[in-house]
């Protein structure tokens, strides 16, 4: 799937006339030429469009209503070159609802000691210009990223980057469809939550279908795309003897396919990009679907196992901003704990539902049985995943509002082989250690299930909590639990007396 085609960001310059018409063609110049370079490095993950330097509260209201107004704008990035009276920001950012980017930056890097003079400082005084902007935007409770720094630094490239790819998973869960098929797992808690909060507070929707509304489009299978789709299982994969071509389990091979084929067509037809499944509600399905929800996410479908609707949502934004990156993400959950005696460990699994992006070799696809759910073997794919950084996200809904939990980790190669397990894993080390992590984890609400990934960093998550206006909780290197159970408490203050608007 592609998310960005003919989508950009737009740039816009703040300023006033104070100065007079010379200064200001000069600031239009400096931003044309500031987006011109850094479009060149590929700073965002869509082009930056330079718009005219505003100067006047029309201006900026009129700058703003458009951006709403334009489907393929997906932020816009602000700059105040030269000093802009922040009232008549008031009325465009009380209207403007794309997600906001403060770049707080200046033309040149350094000051030229022997030549600096007046006009110098005057065209170029972002240094305060920017603060009566922020001084705005903070008083008006707006949420927006703060990026400080020169333009041509990697770590203001970086940033930018980041943000841009985060507003681009944003636009994509603001036209989100997920499918739950079926119903939550029995009385589990944690993958509840009030879909019509998150449709307003995320955008996406979430509707419930039936296992039959999927297995109709078995019929439409032609025996050419079983053969297809089989031929590609041969080569992507290492079929088990028993899967392969006159195999005694062939027949589920050809099921699991059959299955495969009948979820994507109802996928397209409904335009989701994301969905859910439960082993308590599987139907007519012969088998738990393993090897077509891997092979979805694979492709960039949202996922969450057990009626679980909010990370099938935060999975399909998180693979849209991670699209081009190195590394994987995944549907995960914790399953089983190392204790050693120097390092703890997490082992990461689920029944079969992981995604191969995280594969850390060619997966071996795979029949066994499964205890749950009553039906017969499911076919999986089995692999072990890359080590390095990687992180854990959980969206859990607090009643009163959504809280994002995200922990750090290192993921790193068990130190044995597990022969006897039969689907995909990761063993991974929390930060600071397990033992702080997971207290923390179960302090702040953390869910079993978390949406893991090595191509995104905490950074993001941050990003994408602000454009949500939701509660973030970071559990990373230097989280002391003391520290982290007052920053609990505070927070629940904070979004008892102030709620974010939608
Ligand atoms: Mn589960």
């Amino acid at each position: 799937m592609t998310h960005n085609p003919d989508r950009h960001f737009w740039f816009v310059t703040g300023s006033q006339h104070l100065y007079g018409p010379e200064v200001l063609t000069t600031v239009g110049e400096h931003a044309a030429d500031l987006v011109r370079r850094l479009n060149a490095r590929d700073a965002t993950i869509a082009p930056l469009l330079a718009k005219e330097v505003v100067t006047t509260p029309e201006q900026i209201l009129s700058v703003c209503l458009a951006a709403n107004a334009d489907p393929a704008c997906l932020g816009v990035v602000v700059w105040m070159h030269t000093f802009s009276p922040a009232k008549m920001w008031i009325q465009g950012l009380r209207q403007l609802q794309k997600p906001l980017c403060h770049l707080h930056t200046q033309f040149n890097a350094e000051i030229p000691w022997d030549r600096i003079d007046m006009d110098f400082m005057n065209l170029n005084q972002s240094a305060h210009g920017d603060r009566e902007l922020g001084f705005m935007m903070s008083r008006m409770r707006r949420n927006r990223k703060v990026i400080v720094g020169h333009w041509q630094s990697p770590s203001v490239q970086r940033q930018l980057n980041i943000w841009s790819r985060v507003a681009l998973g944003w636009r994509a869960l603001q036209t989100l469809k997920v499918a739950r098929v079926g119903d939550n797992m029995r009385q589990v808690a944690v993958t509840e939550g009030d879909k019509v909060e998150a449709q307003l507070r995320f955008g996406f929707s979430v509707n419930g279908y039936d296992t039959s509304d999927v297995l109709k489009h078995r019929e439409g299978i032609s025996p050419q795309a079983l053969r297809d789709l089989l031929e590609t299982y041969e080569s992507a994969y290492t079929l088990a003897p028993g899967l392969q071509k006159g195999g005694a389990q062939r027949a589920s091979l050809e099921e699991a396919a059959r299955i495969e084929l009948a979820l994507r067509a109802f996928l397209e037809e409904g335009g989701f990009g994301a969905f859910t499944d439960t082993f308590e509600n599987l139907g007519e399905f012969a088998q738990l679907p393993g090897l077509a929800v891997q092979r979805l996410m694979a492709d960039g479908y949202g996922f969450g196992a057990e009626g679980d609707w909010k990370t099938a949502a935060l999975l399909y934004s998180m693979k849209v901003m991670a699209q081009g990156l190195e590394g994987g993400t995944s549907f995960m959950e914790d399953y089983t704990y190392h204790f050693g005696p120097e390092r703890s460990l997490v082992l990461g699994a689920h029944m079969l539902e992981i995604c191969p992006s995280i594969a850390s070799h060619t997966p071996s696809c795979e029949i066994h049985p499964l205890g749950i759910g009553g039906k017969a073997d499911p076919v999986r794919l089995v692999f072990d995943s890359l080590p390095g950084p990687a992180l854990n996200a959980s969206l859990v809904d607090m009643g009163n509002r959504f809280r994002l939990i995200v922990n750090e980790v290192e993921s790193v190669v068990p130190e044995q082989a597990l022969p006897k397990l039969p689907v995909a894993r990761v063993l991974w080390a929390p930060k600071p250690n397990l033992e702080v992590a997971a207290t923390a984890w179960i302090l702040a609400g953390g869910a079993h299930h978390t949406v893991y990934t090595q191509a995104l960093t905490t950074d993001y998550l941050e990003d994408l909590a602000d454009m949500a206006g939701i509660e973030i909780q970071v559990i990373d290197a230097e989280t002391r639990l003391r520290d982290f159970k007052q920053h609990l408490n505070t927070q629940e203050v904070y979004y008892h007396l102030f709620q974010r608007g939608y």
